[in-house]
């Protein structure tokens, strides 16, 4: 039977994207001893607005993040706009969000939260060990049984418990034997940005000042999706097209395009909006799949971990990508706590993580799929009056992960 202790864990997290340094940062509040190896050195960061419902701002609050350094924007309501010319036609006002799930619903820039995790996990203040950070080390191979690491710099780690974050492409999702099963999405998407002032300079103040995630379509693929995020200094848009359009093959956040190729790709959107798109800048295409549900997540020694991408790739369809990630980091925190350990090993840990996570991340991303192409399965669009099982607002942002887990080794005692 495999060793259980209270002693504090060597765990090596490959990949510092949102996902990799959530859980460095919840199992440093734990006492453990967390290396984050990445690739790269940071020098190209990149990103746009990223929506933390409340199931993802809690653990960021409850470790300390300084939510308010990442400078959100607070989300106040959903706006559905006509495609063809910007009228209003319904909201979803988000009410009183805070009282009735216990966090604001923060919309972000990327790179600002990315910024306030990389603090709170390598900086001294808060609780537990600093964590280390090995930049330009990749991770090259992964034996799962052993829990040793090779890098591309000829490196070699060994830990406790191995956490794979390395993202869509993940290397060592493969290494610990999981084959994913994806097709090219029938849908691509740009992502843009624009500051305030030139929104403000071109007439359109109200996308900066309604505190809200705003939809152009959404029944079909085409869908424009705006939000505003860095204190309101910057305004955000993801516009999903047909994928044939330009039969984009190459993968990734950085094939740039022009503001004319963008408004080229909608002719027949609202005027106002295009006025956007023609003045944006920072204007990239991104490649969607469509992956599978994977047969498991955790081999030996190894699990992996993350949104849109290593454990459970989503469409960006409910805004839920980063919150999933940040729900993955949570449950590692509270699975490897001094008292757990003190009844599990690290394998079985991992064990329970994995019952823990796999159920509710891969029904949110099957629901990621449904919206891809129907606004109505998106959270505060849907209701379970509509069809009973259908993916709701209260299902995602009121879950109790402690609840959760209690129950399950409640169950698994029982
Ligand atoms: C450049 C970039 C821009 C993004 N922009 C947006 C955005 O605008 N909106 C949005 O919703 N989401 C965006 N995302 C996605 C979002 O941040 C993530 O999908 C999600 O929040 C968490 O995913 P992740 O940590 O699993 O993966 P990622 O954020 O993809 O991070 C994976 C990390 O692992 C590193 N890595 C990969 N392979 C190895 C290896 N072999 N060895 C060591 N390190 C490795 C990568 O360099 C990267 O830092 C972006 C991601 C990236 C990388």
């Amino acid at each position: 039977m495999p060793a259980r202790t209270d002693s504090p864990l060597q765990v090596a997290i490959i990949g510092a994207g949102l996902g990799g340094l959530a859980a460095a940062v919840s199992l440093r509040r734990q006492g453990h001893s967390v290396t984050v190896y990445e690739r790269y050195d940071f020098a190209g960061e990149v990103g746009a607005s990223l929506s933390a419902a409340s199931n993802g701002s809690r653990f960021l609050e409850e470790w300390g993040v300084d939510v308010e350094g990442a400078k959100p924007v607070i989300l106040k309501q959903l706006i559905m706009h006509n495609w063809s010319n910007g009228e209003v036609q319904s909201t979803y006002p988000l009410g009183d969000y805070k009282s009735k799930f216990g966090t604001d619903y923060n919309n972000f820039h990327r790179i600002d939260i990315h910024k306030q995790l990389l603090k709170s996990a390598f900086e001294e203040a808060g609780a537990g060990p600093k964590c280390e950070l090995k930049v330009n080390f990749k991770a090259i191979d992964v034996d799962p049984d052993n829990g040793t690491i090779k890098f591309e710099n000829g490196e070699e780690s060994t830990a406790n418990i191995i956490v794979a974050a390395d993202g869509i492409r993940s290397l060592t999702r493969n290494m610990i034997g999981i084959i994913p099963e994806f097709e090219m999405s029938s849908s691509c998407c740009y992502r843009c940005i624009i500051g305030s002032d030139k929104l403000r300079s071109l007439g359109l103040d109200d996308y900066i000042s309604n505190e809200a995630i705003e939809f152009w379509g959404g029944f079909g693929i085409n869908k424009i999706v705006m939000s505003p995020c860095s204190n309101g200094d910057v305004v955000s848009c993801y516009c999903f097209y047909p994928a044939s359009h330009n039969n984009v093959r190459d993968d990734g956040w950085s094939i740039a395009a022009s503001p004319q190729q963008l408004v080229d790709t909608f002719p027949d959107l609202d005027p106002r909006m295009k006025t956007l798109m023609l003045n944006a800048e920072d204007i990239k295409m991104w490649r969607l799949y469509k992956h599978q549900p994977y047969p498991y997540w955790v081999k030996g020694k190894s699990t992996t971990l993350a949104d849109l991408r290593t454990a459970h790739p989503m469409m960006p369809d409910q805004s839920q990508g980063s919150c999933m990630a940040f729900e993955d980091a949570g449950a590692l925190g509270l699975v490897f706590n001094t008292s757990f350990r003190e009844n599990y090993s690290a394998v079985e840990g991992l064990r329970i993580y994995e019952r823990l996570r796999k159920e509710r991340a891969t029904r949110v991303q099957e629901a990621s799929f449904r919206a891809r192409e129907n606004l109505n399965e998106r959270i505060g669009w849907s209701s379970s009056a509509d069809r009973p099982g259908k993916l709701t607002i209260e299902e995602v942002c009121g879950y109790n992960m402690r609840d959760h887990l209690a129950k399950l080794v409640a169950d698994m005692t029982a």
